[in-house]
């Protein structure tokens, strides 16, 4: 096959990889991707995107189940919902198909080579790829490294069989009686929240002593409220053993010692993932590393001149949102503009019900930072279009400099506050202090209005509490 040589090099068309191919693309730069499965990389296909759709449709059934018993104070009327979760999953393939194709068109338009297959760094402007016709050498004057990450296994419980991992329970057919979840982070509960909706019997195992670890209780208890009511246990402060012998259950031992046998037809494990740095020829290289994850800079240089990388292999939060800033910042750096990293914030989601939005700094951090603070809390309790919404759980946050009320972080829990997360996000980026959001008009009636009032509140004249 013959040699492509070319400008920009691109492994991998996940969130980070397909933006970095389609800026650069768009820049006039000469560009090749590899792709060894489908374009859209984990997000697309088996992440983010899939994760919501079954989310979403899990909330649609349990409301239908709620109005068929007659918990519906709206005065709507259900019989006999059932859900048929072959056909989810199909519809839930429709969008991630829509989708994938939708990248694979943009790149085209942009004027960016996709190849096919396993791509392997021969040199540090050589690269193998395995294609299904064959080996394709791509010669480049830049690669660009966005190898994505993959599920964290159990040693006492591999994959296979009734242990899956997010990959698994996203193309389950049928809904399980009894899943058991083994880590409490968003990836579990997102989906033990939404099996859980579906009709599973949900049981949670952390190891460590509280659900969500990297936010505050505040924002964490309006979802350990919602597990409870729907029936779930959660196991804190619990350790996973393994299978029982017979297969059928899962064992743990508590903080206490005691033993626990948690009866499970599937063993959902999500604990955590992991940088993909093995399988493309890493060891044909010097990169430094940072931990487990590929060493960069403000640019997404790696330690080998000409070697970018950027998205879930080079580091925490492990989110697309971050992996596509990157991707677009070094398709410009590698045009010949000059940007670095300038971020302030990378909002963090959590689609849990209800949904928990950070941006920027909590009160805890910005007091650990040494910084005097103002805080603003705001319930969804006192916000007129929560309660036509029946989402009064929940508030909004905002953590400002008490000097000179510069906003440090936004942070808030309710149904549907993901939404809220660009204004959050803009705000800390655009530099604005709590006058400035108080003194933008909110519309009426809307959750925003919280964000607001939130803002007020700091200053010590909230409106409406
Ligand atoms: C269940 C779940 C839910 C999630 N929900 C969210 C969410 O709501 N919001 C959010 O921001 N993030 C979410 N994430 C995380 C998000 O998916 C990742 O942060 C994001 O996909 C990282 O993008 P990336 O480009 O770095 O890598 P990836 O998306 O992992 O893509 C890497 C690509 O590289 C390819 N590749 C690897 N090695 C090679 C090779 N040698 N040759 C050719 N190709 C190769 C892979 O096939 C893959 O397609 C979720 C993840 C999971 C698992």
């Amino acid at each position: 096959m013959k040699e492509i040589t070319c400008k920009l090099l691109v492994i991998g068309a996940g969130p980070g990889g397909y933006v970095c191919a389609i800026r650069a693309g768009q820049l006039g730069v000469d560009t090749v991707i590899v792709e060894m499965a489908k374009p859209g990389g984990t997000c697309l296909n088996i992440g983010c995107i899939p994760s919501k759709a079954i989310i979403h449709a899990a909330d649609d059934f349990a409301k239908t189940v709620a109005m068929a018993a007659g918990r519906n104070a709206m005065g709507i009327k259900a019989d006999n919902p059932a859900i048929d979760l072959a056909k989810t999953m199909a519809w839930k393939d429709g969008i991630t198909g829509r989708l994938t194709m939708g990248v694979s068109s943009l790149l085209k338009k942009a004027g960016v080579k996709i190849v096919v297959g396993r791509a392997k760094f021969r040199d540090g402007k050589t690269v193998a790829v395995e294609t299904e016709t064959g080996e394709q050498v791509i010669r480049a004057e830049n690669i660009v490294i966005a190898t994505g990450s993959a599920p964290v296994e159990l040693p006492m419980l591999p994959f296979g069989g009734k242990v899956i991992s997010s990959t698994g329970a996203l193309s389950l057919t049928e809904v399980p009686e009894r899943l058991a979840v083994v880590g409490a982070g968003y990836i579990g509960l997102e989906l033990g929240l939404a099996f859980a909706k579906l009709g599973s019997k949900v049981t949670i195992v952390e190891a460590l002593d509280r659900i969500l670890p990297l936010y505050d209780t505040q924002l964490t208890q309006p979802v350990a409220r919602r597990l409870a009511a729907l029936g779930v246990e959660v196991l804190l402060g619990t350790k996973v053993k393994g299978p029982s012998s017979n297969g059928e259950a899962l064992l743990a031992e508590t903080g206490s010692g005691e033993e626990r046998r948690i009866a499970a037809d599937r063993i959902l494990v999500t604990v955590g993932r992991k940088p993909v740095t093995e399988g493309w020829g890493r060891e044909e290289l010097e990169l430094d590393m940072d931990g487990r994850f590929l060493r960069i800079d403000e640019q997404c240089r790696t330690s080998m001149r000409g070697i970018y990388a950027i998205g879930d292999v080079t580091g925490e939060p492990m989110l697309a949102h971050r992996a596509m800033a990157q991707g677009e910042m070094v398709a410009e750096i590698i045009s010949g503009k000059r940007r670095s990293w300038d971020k302030r914030a990378i909002p963090a989601v959590c689609f849990t019900d209800p949904e928990i939005v950070s941006v920027g700094m909590s009160p805890d951090e910005a007091k650990a930072a040494g910084r005097e603070i103002k805080i603003g809390q705001f319930p969804f309790s006192a916000n007129g279009r929560a309660m036509t919404l029946s989402a009064e759980e929940g508030f909004v946050r905002v953590v400002a400099r008490a000097d000179n009320h510069l906003v440090l972080g936004i942070q808030g829990v309710g149904a549907g506050i993901s939404e809220l997360s660009a204004a959050f996000g803009i705000a800390v980026e655009m530099g604005a202090r709590l006058e400035d959001i108080a003194g933008t008009i909110h519309a009426h009636p809307t959750q925003s209005e919280a964000f607001a009032e939130s803002a007020l509140k700091a200053l010590g004249h909230a409106l409406h509490v």
